[in-house]
Formats: structure tokens, sequence, C-alpha cells
């Protein structure tokens, strides 16, 4: 069961997609226009928005552009076009999955079903991430808090990104490609943008790429987070 936002403007449609969506123990609001449904997501949390591309008010991928700037909610496009085209940038623009109209029932749910299980599975939505550890290093990826031995750490949000990424991969080198990729959410950049980060990042954890604790880099490999090694003769830093 979830909770979804249906914003279409065609009143059967619209009526039929609240009926398909109740029937199928859905919770369900919804909005004939786009600046209706950006009000709606500002203040109700959905676990799913069903945007239709033909409303009156505002083109389709200018309403998802501003879905995309308040929400990370899955979005659903629903179509009349069948321009693959369209289709193909919208889903590069944010959009979690399309349908074409008219679709029949077992297609919408086999979308939403699709959708919702991708989003529990790893998006922002998915139910509270739990709290990661790596020696005394704490990283709440709900709260957007990180600790080092009990102090807070003043993170900028990249920052932030980069430590819970890499916290939750204890241990394990990550290819620079993968950071920028799940970090940055590019699939390509220049190694200059991951280091200053890292460099920063460091700092803030009251260590250097020459003598690293937690952060370590792998010259041309990539980068891994681990506990320090105890006794390893340099001692620790004061607190
Ligand atoms: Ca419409």
């Amino acid at each position: 069961m979830a909770s979804v936002l249906v914003v279409e403007d065609d009143q059967f449609v619209r009526s039929a997609l609240i009926r398909h969506l109740t029937d199928a123990s859905h919770t369900v609001r919804s909005v004939g226009t786009a600046l209706e449904a950006l009000r709606e997501v500002a203040h109700l949390r959905f676990d799913l928005v069903i945007l239709d591309l033909g409303l009156p008010d505002l083109d389709g991928s200018e309403a998802l552009k501003m879905l995309r700037g308040i929400t990370d909610v899955p979005v659903i496009i629903a179509t009349a076009r069948d321009d693959e085209t369209e289709i193909v940038r919208l889903l590069n623009a944010g959009a979690d999955d399309y349908l074409t109209k008219p679709f029949s029932v077992e297609h919408l749910s086999a979308r939403i079903a699709a959708v919702l299980r991708r989003a529990r599975a790893g998006g922002t939505e998915a139910p509270a991430p739990p709290v990661l550890r790596v020696g005394g290093l704490t990283v709440d990826p709900l709260r957007r808090q990180a600790e080092l031995d009990g102090a807070r750490l003043d993170l900028t949000r990249r920052e932030f990104d980069l430590l819970a990424f890499l916290a939750g991969r204890p241990g394990v080198v990550v290819p620079r490609r993968e950071l920028l990729a799940e970090v940055w959410q590019q699939s390509y950049g220049d190694d200059q943008t991951i280091d200053v980060h890292l460099s920063w990042l460091r700092r803030k954890l009251g260590e250097t790429a020459a003598r690293p604790r937690y952060l370590h880099t792998l010259r041309g490999v990539g980068v891994k987070l681990e506990p320090p090694a105890t006794g390893d003769g340099e001692g620790e830093p004061p607190r």
C-alpha cells in the first residue's frame, strides 16, 4: 500500500485512476494542475506521483523539473503521445517510469509495483536507512548527521554524501568512476572534483593523505573508508 498523488486534468482518466488505485488499497489524492501538484508534494509525503504530461498550466517536462526541484518522490509520467524521444528525455530528466495512454489496469499496477520496489530497495523514499558505524565514525543517513568519536562533523551536502556512501561499504575500494556516478550522479567527470572533496572531508576527519586514518586513497584505483588500524605506532590525535 502506498500513498499516491494523481496529477491529471482529464476527469474521466482521473476517476478511473483513482478507482484502480483505491481498489489496490493505495491512498490517493488527486489534482488537475501542475501548480496544485507542486503544492501537494511540498506539504505532504507521497510514495509515488503519477504525472499527466498534458496539463493545462505547465508543460509536462517543466512540471517534472519543478517537482524534481522539491522532491525525490518516484514519478511515473503518463502520456497520450507515444513519442519515444520525449519519453527518453523525461526519463533522463528524473521520471522513474512511464505509461502511454490508454493503459490497462494490469499495466498500471505492474508499473507501480516496479517503481515502488525500486524506491524501497534503494531510493530516498525507502524506510529509514540504518545508522552506519565504522570505528569511531557514525553516519546517520536519515538525519544527515555524522559524528567522529561523539563529536558532530560539520559537513557540506556533498561531503556528507561522499562519507555516507563510503561508510556503507567499509573496507571496500570504491573506484572513482563509481563515486562520480553514485555521489555526483555523473557518468564522467574529472578526478579533481573527487580529490578536492576528499581533501576537505579528510581535513574534517582530522587526518591527512600522508597519514590516513579512515580515508585511504589508492592511487589509480579508488578510495576506501575503514576503521583506523590500532597500534600502528602513530598514536591518535588528541581530542
Ligand atoms: Ca491531460
